[in-house]
This record gives structure tokens, C-alpha cells and sequence, in this order.
């Protein structure tokens, strides 16, 4: 589904992303650990060309993100080829960027209309569908900011979810939230993990890496220090700036 290979990112003088390599299959939940300032965001925001990589190259589903590739070469998409191909990828982050002065069925359904041409009747249906999955039900009149932050993060994956997306980008979607909403969020991506959405999180939130991701990567100062199955990497980690991290985070 996801294959990274190479990303490199500089800005300035400082680089970020030193030579990312990444492979998530169908299916898969990779939870992308690491300390402040590693490069996770950014390694994010490559994935849907957000950020302009420096070097290396990342394809979603066998096509390449951003550029195309002619004689050998590669020539960066317009923004129309873009959004077109951000369409099926689906970003939640640490702040819920819902639009405020729009209600929570507004919010869902607008996209769906007007960037994938889908009729208001149909739009809705699924808005609602999407609701009773992150069990929202009936709040669709209610704005952002009638909702507690958790209901706005879910409200936020929902919204994301309504672009049929074939994957998910979360960049600490919990780390906002108050302590006694972060578990409503999590079932909710707990949820989509066992349906089979393929996700690639960033979260400091151990016990649900440990219990919900397929692998974990531990990321620092840019580069990929520790990979494996959640489990392993979390319980036994091998490298000693993985075991110091996870020692910080207990
Ligand atoms: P993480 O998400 O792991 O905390 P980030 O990817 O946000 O890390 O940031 C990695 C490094 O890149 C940090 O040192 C940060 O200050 C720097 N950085 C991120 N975005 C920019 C930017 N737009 N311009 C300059 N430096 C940036
Ligand atoms: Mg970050």
C-alpha cells in the first residue's frame, strides 16, 4: 500500500529526514514512535506531498505521490493532479481542524459533494453511516465548538473518512485532548483497525500501539533506529535509544 524509500528532507541548512525507508502492506496499522524534533510529522506530510521531499520517493498503491514519471524523469504534479490524489489518502492530526462556523453534518459532507461529486442524498447517507461508527449519532446539527474535544476528533476522522480514503495518516491525533477523552478516540481508531483500514499513526500512546498496531517503528534525529512487530519493540526493545525512549514514556 505504502512503499517509502530514501525520503530525505532538509530544511535549510538542518536536515530532518535522513533516508526514510517504509513499507506498510493492506490492512496493516504501523504506529511511527519517536521523541519531539525525530521527523515524524514531516515523514507524514511527505506521504501525501504536503512537504516536497528532498530525496527519495514514496508510492501509494504502486503510483508515485506527487510526480510524475516520464522518459526517466520526474515532473511534480499540478494542484489539481494533487488534491485529486490526496483524495484517497486521509489525514487527522493533533488539533481537530474542523471548519467552525460549518455544523458536524456540514463538515462530513461537503467534501464528498464537491471534490468527489457525490449527491447531497448519497453524502448524507454516508455522513450518518460514519457518525454511528464514531459514535456520534445525531449530533449532526451541532457545531465544533458545542462538542468536547474528543467528539471534535472524531468528528474530524469521520470527516476524513468520508473521502473513501485508502489510507490513514494520523499525526498524534490523542495528544491534544484531555486525559479522560483520549480512550473515546482511540476505540474509534481501534475500531477502523479491525476493519481494515490501513493506518500509519504517530502517538505517543504505548498500550495502544502495543495492543492495536501490526509494527511499530521507533524514529530518531531522522532515521529509523528500530523496527519490528509492536510487541517485540515495545516490550524487548534491541537499539539503547529505543530502551531510553520507552523508559521516558513509562
Ligand atoms: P516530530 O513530529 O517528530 O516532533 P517534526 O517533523 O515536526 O518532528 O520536526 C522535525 C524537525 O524539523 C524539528 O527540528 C522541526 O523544528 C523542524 N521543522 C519542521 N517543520 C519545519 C519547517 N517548516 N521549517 C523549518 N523547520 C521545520
Ligand atoms: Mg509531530
Amino acid at each position: 500500500m505504502v512503499e517509502a524509500i530514501g525520503v530525505r528532507k532538509s530544511f535549510g541548512l538542518l536536515e530532518v529526514l535522513k533516508g526514510i525507508n517504509l513499507t506498510i502492506h493492506r490492512g496493516e496499522v504501523v504506529c511511527l514512535l519517536g521523541p519531539s524534533g525525530s521527523g515524524k510529522s514531516t515523514f507524514l506530510r511527505c506521504v501525501n506531498h504536503l512537504e516536497r521531499m528532498s530525496a527519495g520517493r514514496i508510492a501509494v498503491e504502486g503510483k508515485l505521490i506527487g510526480y510524475h514519471e516520464r522518459n526517466g524523469r520526474l515532473h511534480e504534479m499540478n494542484s489539481r493532479e494533487l488534491a485529486s490524489q490526496r483524495r484517497d489518502i486521509g489525514m487527522v492530526f493533533q488539533r481537530f481542524n474542523l471548519f467552525a462556523h460549518q455544523d458536524v453534518l456540514t463538515n462530513i459532507t461537503q467534501a464528498p459533494m464537491l471534490i468527489r461529486g457525490e449527491t447531497r442524498e448519497t453524502a448524507v447517507a454516508r455522513a450518518r453511516d460514519l457518525l454511528r461508527l464514531v459514535e456520534l449519532e445525531g449530533r449532526e446539527g451541532a457545531y465544533p465548538l458545542q462538542l468536547s474535544g474528543g467528539q471534535q476528533q472524531r468528528v474530524a476522522i469521520a470527516r476524513a473518512l468520508a473521502m473513501r480514503p485508502k489510507l490513514m495518516l494520523f499525526d498524534e491525533p490523542t495528544s491534544a485532548l484531555d486525559p479522560e477523552l483520549v480512550g473515546e478516540v482511540l476505540a474509534v481508531m481501534r475500531k477502523l483497525a479491525s476493519e481494515g483500514m490501513t493506518m500509519l499513526v504517530v502517538t505517543h500512546e504505548l498500550a495502544f500501539a502495543r495492543e492495536v498496531a501490526d509494527r511499530v517503528i521507533f524514529m530518531d534525529q531522522g532515521v529509523v533506529v528500530e523496527e519490528g512487530p509492536a510487541r517485540e519493540v515495545i516490550d524487548t526493545p534491541k537499539h539503547e535509544r529505543t530502551k531510553a525512549f520507552l523508559r521516558r514514556m513509562h
